[in-house]
């Protein structure tokens, strides 16, 4: 039985959270203070969406 393959990636132990760009310890990517919530991990009285209420996303430099 032909079966398709699921387009979400597999998760590993990394959970990437929707701001970042790049796995945490990817070569060329850096961390950076999230742009949604100023690097505060607040965004509406609630953890930022973007960086997962870490304040933080992890973007590729060098790249695009
Ligand atoms: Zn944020």
């Amino acid at each position: 039985m032909a079966q398709e393959t699921p387009k979400s990636p597999p998760l590993g132990d990394k959970t990437l959270n929707p701001g970042d760009e790049a796995a945490p310890g990817t070569p060329g990517a850096a961390e950076d203070l999230c742009p949604e919530c100023s690097g505060s991990g607040k965004l509406n009285d609630g953890p930022c969406p973007n960086c997962g209420g870490t304040g933080k996303v992890v973007q590729g430099i060098g790249g695009a």
